[in-house]
Order: structure tokens, then sequence, then C-alpha cells
């Protein structure tokens, strides 16, 4: 369709009262307008995306591609016609005055493929594709409140985070293009249920020996795994992208959860990978898993690292996936992959190192454990953990570390938080471990884990138990 340009803000106020008043008044553009992309998927020559934004009148005219690097050039068309060519600095694309077209291609296809992980950069075969909106997406350099954005997909079936309006529209807020998660274009469809809930599941490529119904079941599982951790999905409705691995047989080779809202999952799984090897996965539950507990904001991967990865043992014994005695061995063996990557530093140093991930992960897991502990040695068994992700749910998408923590000490009855991760934060990483474990009753030996009965063994059954069917309602 070919777009008019109208001079005189006016002439607008007939077709749409709301945009009349902006129109008249010097308002934020914001509120006159939204800024609209069409992303159209072709595969002429190369698969690619052909993205178009169409600018409101006086729009802002610095934008950037937040993960640089794949499109080298812009076409800009200003209100008269004239056709200019822009090229990105480090991301940044600064528009001529007068802007009201913005077209650029994305090109899909990695090159090379470097082994297969580029959930952000692009990845895919044939008409199916994964990449991530912020790779894609060239967004303005400032997103204010009120910002609105309507986002059309043609060329391919596309399975974004957001559920479109009436005539495929997404309706978006400006922040939704800065956590715009993971995309998926192309490939075929599947459907997972858990509660009351739906996942919706993009499957992006061939397997040798999945049905695409079994990998749904197997997502329902997780989902359903979900259940013995928070009392209901905790959205109605998240989205997941499914990307084959050549030569991999493993279920869950890697997963990863972006902040979208809603939150919005990919998981990389080995072609080759069978249905029965999905009951020892442990990489669908961990991403769901995610989906229980606000994003923390600043982040903070030692905490929502180590709620995911304690939860995914728990969950597992909970739900009989796996024993007791199997889950206290994962986390014991996951306690001493971190120890050794700790090297004895403090925790604070171990987490404040970027890309110590067994540091990371695990010296919060054994952190997540200790809460649980003593949140429910304080309370005498009727506050948990998993009480305060419950909490934190009815406050919002996002919270600060210190907002986690009043709501720890909110379920506590008490002031617990703070001192607990200075304990933790300030000593030689799982330095805290062996007594713990010893109050629980749990036991390495030489031919495994032993559970016997201690002090804290009726808190460790509790824990093994999850919630009791006087939870349900
Ligand atoms: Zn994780």
């Amino acid at each position: 369709m070919k777009t008019t340009v109208v001079r005189a803000g006016w002439v607008g106020c007939v077709l749409a009262l709301s945009a009349c008043a902006s129109a008249l008044l010097p308002a934020p553009w914001a509120e006159a307008a939204p800024l609209r992309y069409a992303v159209a998927y072709t595969r002429d020559s190369t698969p690619r995306l052909d993205v178009e934004v169409f600018l409101p009148r006086g729009f802002p005219r610095e934008f950037l591609f937040r993960q640089p690097g794949r499109v080298v050039s812009l076409a800009v068309v200003d209100e008269v016609g004239t056709r200019f060519e822009v090229f990105p600095r480090d991301g940044v694309v600064r528009v001529p005055e007068g802007t009201r077209v913005i077209r650029y291609h994305y090109p899909l296809a990695s090159s090379p493929r470097g082994g297969g992980r580029h959930l952000f950069g692009g990845m895919g075969e044939g008409d199916a594709w994964h990449v991530a909106g912020k790779a894609y997406l060239l967004t303005p350099a400032r997103v204010t409140p009120g910002m609105r954005v309507d986002l059309t997909v043609s060329g391919a079936d596309a399975l974004l985070p957001w559920r479109p309006g009436d005539a495929g529209v997404y309706h978006l807020r400006g922040e939704d293009l800065i956590d715009a998660g993971f995309h998926a274009f192309g490939g075929r469809r599947c459907e997972a249920h858990v509660g009351a809930s739906e996942v919706e599941v993009a499957l992006l490529g061939r397997f040798t020996h999945l049905t695409d119904a079994e990998v749904c079941a197997w997502l329902a599982q997780a989902g359903r795994e979900v259940l013995t951790v928070r009392k209901a999905f905790p959205y109605p409705r998240v989205t997941v992208r499914v990307v084959p691995v050549p030569g991999e047989s493993a279920p869950g080779v890697f997963g990863m959860t972006q902040w979208s809202a809603p939150p919005s999952i990919s998981i990389l799984v080995g072609q080759d990978a069978t249905a029965a090897s999905f009951a020892k996965d442990w990489v669908a539950l961990h991403e769901m898993l995610h989906l229980t507990h606000p994003a923390l904001v600043p982040r903070q991967a030692w905490l929502t690292e180590g709620l995911a990865t304690y939860y995914t043992e728990l969950a597992r014994a909970r739900s009989g996936r796996q024993t007791a005695p199997q889950a206290w061995s994962e986390l014991t063996d996951g306690f001493a992959r971190g120890r050794a990557a700790a090297r004895s530093r403090p925790m604070k140093e171990v987490i404040a190192e970027e890309g110590n991930f067994l540091g990371i992960y695990w010296t919060g897991a054994l952190f997540a454990l200790h809460l649980d502990v003593e949140l429910r040695r304080v309370t005498r068994g009727r506050g948990r953990l998993e009480d305060v992700l419950e909490l934190l749910a009815t406050r919002g998408p996002t919270a600060t570390l210190a907002r986690f923590g009043e709501a720890v000490d909110t379920v506590a009855g008490q002031p617990l938080f703070d001192a607990l991760l200075a304990r933790h934060l300030e000593a030689p990483a799982f330095s805290e471990e062996g007594a713990l474990l010893e109050n629980l009753g749990v036991r390495i030996d030489p031919g495994g884990i032993t559970l016997h009965a201690a002090p804290g063994s009726g808190l460790r059954e509790a824990l093994e138990g999850g919630r009791t069917p006087d939870d349900a309602g």
C-alpha cells in the first residue's frame, strides 16, 4: 500500500479524533501515532527479513540495533520521497530530518554456521528460522513510557512472544522492542497445555526420531513440574521455540529464557534425540522454572540461576521423575563442581566473575537451599521459598534484589535475607554446605548419597515433597 504524506496535521483529525487532539496540541509524538514495523520473510536468494519502519511525523531520529553487526546499510525515505542511504556506526543509526520510512534487510543465515548455537543472530534451515528480536529490530535509541508500536509479519507464519491482535497486528509498547524475546519464522507448530495455560511451540527443523507430539509432551511434562513449585502456571500463554542441532543426541542441548513480556523460551535439542531420553532431561524444566521468579533488575544471575537450578532437582523429585537420593546426588555433585570452579574464593568474587557459570549457578543454588531451609525453620514449616515466589508474583514482573529480600522477610515474619546473604557472600563459597547437609541428614558416602535421621530430616522430606494436598486450592 502506498502511503500518502499528509502535510497538515489537522487532515488526520477527520479520521481519528484522538489523533486530532494530539495534532492540534504540541503533544509528544508518542501519543499521536504508533511507530509501525512491517517485517517480511523472504528467501529470495537467501533467507532474510525485509524490515520497513514507518515513523510518525517528528519522531526522534536516533535508532539503534541493540545487537549490531548484520545490517550494513539502510535506505531511508523522507516526506517528499527523497531516498538516502544510511550506515550504522556501532549499531547506531541517525536518520535525516523528515525521514518517514526506514528499510533494511536482515540476513538470517549465519555465515559460517559456527556450531549452530546462534540463538541470537539467526539460525535454522529451509524455511524455519530462529532469531532474537533485538538482533533484527532497529529500535528507537530512547524509548518513552507512552511509546506505542504496531508490528506486522508477512511471508511466513511467525511465533513471537506476543499474541497478535485483530488482523494479525501486534500492538506493542516501546519497551517490548528492547526486551523483544525470541522469534520464530516458519517451521511447524504444536501446543502443550498446563492447567489453564497454553505453551505454544515452534519446531524449527527436522528430527530423526522425535515426533512433534513427543516434543510437546516433553514440554507439557516440564510445565506440570513447574506446578510443584507454583500454585498455578505463571503465565496464561508462553511461547517456546525448539531448534534441532545436527549431530547431537542429547535431548536438551542448551536453553535460554528471554525477558520479553511474557517471557519467551528457546531450546536447542539434539536432532537425533529420542523420546525416551526426555525422561532424564533437565533443560526444558530449568528454562520453565525461570518463569516462576520475577526478572531481577539489575540482573542477579546467581540468584535467578540459583533458584532455577535448585528447583530443577526438587521439582523432578516431587514429580517422581527422580528419587530423593538422586535429587540430593544431583545437588551435591553440582555443589562439588561449583566448589572446584570457585577455588576457595568468597562467593562475592565468584559471582562477579563473568562466565564462571558453574560457580554462579551452584553458589546460587546452595544459597536457595539455605534460604528455603531457614524460612521453613523460623516459620516452623509454614513459610517456604515457594511462598516468596508467590508473593513476588503479585508485585509485578520485575524485582530488585532489595525487593526480593523484603519478600523473604515478609514470609519469614522477621529479618532474615540480608544477614544470610552476607554470610554467604563474604565467606569462601560453599563453606555453608557441610553443616547444612549434615543437619538435613544428607551424607555423601563413597558409594553415593545416604539419607539418614537428623535434626532436620523432617524438613528435608518436606523439601522433597513440595506442596502438600492442603495447598492445592
Ligand atoms: Zn537458567
